[in-house]
């Protein structure tokens, strides 16, 4: 048998290219040190304007090239990048939280390579850790789960069949729903073919955006309360008992467990 291993290259840094990197849930200093300086010696920015705080790269040079691309569609914002990089300029792709987390950009890099442009991909803090950490918890806690799924509702894009949010409920694992918050109840009708009602249940909002915002309460409560508080948009619901912050602890500092850097005691 023959095994293939393959890596993708990242070009040489003084090469123009399409850089994508991640810009954060919003607060422009939750950004890598790296995303920072390569905007503040940028050439050119496309930067993903419906949820990209321009905040986060307020600093860049007077003399960038900075376009929007929330007006843009795919051909027209890689035509945008693929002329600048033949031109000679690097191109920052800004996308919010994470670019592999439903950023659109295996399209983008489909393109980009039939066009003979290089790209690398720089990963940013998504905004469901954001919104762990506004949560204040562990999401995969011992004694409840160890898996967390990040998953979404069916929109405009289809979710497959295998994938149907009642099939993944059934694991009762730490659940994320990104881009669903228009459609919390039907999320909370497929979760409760699983879960008992009384399971905790989160949204935060623009996590990481000065109008931030929690709201805690169960499966059988949070619908009317997301309702209530008129939020439809740029929300992830979280469900899963981990919100209650009780379970086990972990063995990794339990004194009597032993591993590389520590001699366990009874
Ligand atoms: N790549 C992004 C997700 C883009 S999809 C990431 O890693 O975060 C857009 C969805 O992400 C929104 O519908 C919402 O569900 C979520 N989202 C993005 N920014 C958010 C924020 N600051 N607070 C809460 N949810 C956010």
């Amino acid at each position: 048998m023959t095994s293939t291993t393959s890596t993708t290259s990242i070009p040489p840094q003084d090469q123009p290219r399409v850089i994508f990197a991640g810009a954060g849930p919003g607060d422009p200093e939750l950004l890598p040190l790296k995303t920072h300086r390569l905007i503040a010696e940028a050439q050119a920015i496309l930067f993903a304007g419906s949820l990209v705080n321009p905040a986060v790269f307020a600093h860049c040079p007077p003399t960038a090239d900075v376009a929007d691309s929330a007006a843009m569609d795919l051909e027209t914002l890689c035509d945008w990048m693929i002329t600048r990089v033949k031109a000679g300029k690097t191109v920052l792709r800004l996308h919010t939280g994470d670019p592999s987390l439903y950023g659109a950009i295996a399209e983008q890099i489909r393109r980009l390579k039939a066009a003979g442009v290089p790209y690398e991909v720089i990963p940013g803090i998504s905004s469901f850790l954001a919104g762990a950490a506004l949560l204040g918890t562990e999401l995969t806690l011992p004694g409840f789960t160890q898996t967390v799924i990040l998953t979404r509702m069916s929109g405009r894009t289809p979710v497959p069949e295998k994938e149907a949010l009642e099939k993944l409920a059934a694991h009762r694992a730490t659940l994320v729903l990104f881009l669903s918050t228009g459609m919390v109840e039907k999320v909370a009708e497929a979760c409760l073919t699983a879960y008992p009602p009384e399971t905790p249940a989160a949204l935060v909002y623009r996590a990481g955006w000065p109008d931030q915002q929690v709201i805690r309460g169960t499966l059988a409560t949070l619908p009317e309360q997301v309702k209530e508080a008129g939020i439809n948009r740029t929300a992830l619901i979280y469900i899963g008992d981990c919100l209650q912050g009780q379970g086990e602890d972990s063995l990794l500092y339990h004194a009597a467990f032993s591993h590389g850097y520590r001699e366990g005691h009874q």
